[in-house]
């Protein structure tokens, strides 16, 4: 049994106009894989690419597909360690492709038992809740937008800010003045604010009762985190701080950070976030699986992954709900009332509908 074929597409996913730093981008940068093997099995894997936080675009990530592809080509899909090994030997960094390669061969070794991905890696169904994301704006928008979402049934708000204090702070405000203090609400200021202005905008949020902050300070800062922990009852989460096991050990030993979030863009796929996991678990830091702009099938591999790692406590897999305006997904997870689902069935359980990636731009490796 060895790897004949590797597919690679240009997965990109129409949105609704998300406004960043640096411009807006209109659709989701992402690639989709099918993994090929002699006997005719394939498995599939997904990245979305952000370039803003990760340092990778769709074109860098097709372009180092072609060199992955002819590395893994003729070899075994059985040897997890190594395959994934010759990726980080071959080049550093580059996490978001090596996520989407990592999760086609982990479907693939699924499949090959004939199992779910979750069963595989040795997990069991759990109940799985996801927040809802609101996205920066000016404070009244983001108080009708939370109060539309409640209304709708979100169980969790997971608020942007990061911007000047005391505008995130109005935000909060109208935020809580609209939709009370019934729903939890956790934050992400993605490394926006200095030390000092983290110690006020964090004291100063403390009375909207935040569950956890997210990223708080630019990751050079790091050191000052521990400090940061004494000078607020909000929970602090590493986020962009930690993309692997080493960065986790980092931040557990300094007493750094209360949470992790992982993703897979970071981390370079579920063979590494099992690591960090690992580590997390060992200094009593839960865990949250986060994501970019994965469709219904990256976060399908997402939950497969989660169900097996009990440290993940926390869910941020709302990605295909914020904007994206195609599924091009057969399968992968559904949603009710904010609770995540995935149908039982090998592997992932998700493809891309075969009409969706005529349209894509591929590449080929025969
Ligand atoms: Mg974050």
């Amino acid at each position: 049994m060895f790897i004949s074929k590797i597919e690679v597409y240009k997965l990109s996913i129409p949105m609704e106009p998300f406004v960043i730093a640096t411009g807006t981008m209109d659709y989701a940068q992402n690639i989709f894989l099918k993994i090929y093997l002699d006997n005719g099995l394939y498995g599939v894997g997904e990245c979305s690419a952000f370039p803003m936080i990760v340092g990778e675009t769709q074109n860098t990530c097709f372009e180092i597909a072609k060199d992955f592809a002819k590395i893994w080509k003729g070899k075994s899909p059985l040897d997890i360690d190594q395959r994934i090994e010759e990726l980080n030997v071959y080049i550093a960094r580059n996490s978001t492709i090596k996520s989407a390669f990592d999760m086609a061969l982990y479907d693939l070794n699924a499949k090959i038992e004939n199992i779910p991905l979750y069963r595989f890696l040795s997990g069991d169904k759990r109940k799985v809740i996801t927040d809802i994301t609101l996205g920066i704006g000016e404070a009244r928008e983001m108080a009708e937008k939370a109060k539309k979402l409640v209304n709708d049934g979100a169980k969790i708000l997971k608020v942007k800010l990061g911007e000047k204090v005391e505008d995130d702070i109005d935000r909060m405000a109208k935020i809580r003045e609209s939709i009370g203090y019934n729903t939890p609400i956790r934050i992400d200021a993605n490394q926006g604010w200095t030390y000092s202005e983290a110690v006020d905008a964090l004291q100063k949020l403390e009375p909207h009762h935040i569950e956890f902050c997210e990223q708080p300070m630019r990751t050079y800062e790091d050191y000052k985190l521990s400090k940061l922990r004494n000078q607020t009852t909000i929970a602090i989460m590493a986020d962009e701080s930690v993309y692997d096991h080493h960065d986790a050990k980092r931040l557990c030993r300094n007493n750094s950070c209360d949470y992790i979030n992982i993703k897979l863009s970071k981390s370079g796929g579920i063979h590494e976030a099992i690591k960090i996991h690992e580590v997390a678990q060992k200094y009593g830091v839960k865990c949250m699986i986060g994501g970019m702009l994965e469709s219904r099938l990256g976060l399908a591999a997402k939950l497969h992954m989660a169900y097996a790692l009990p440290g993940i406590q926390f869910f941020d897999l709302d990605t295909c709900m914020v904007g994206h305006l195609e599924n091009p997904v057969k399968g992968g997870v559904y949603y009710k009332n904010y609770e995540v689902f995935i149908n039982e069935g090998v592997g992932i359980a998700a493809d891309i509908k075969p009409e969706y990636l005529e349209k894509c731009e591929s590449w080929v490796l025969r």
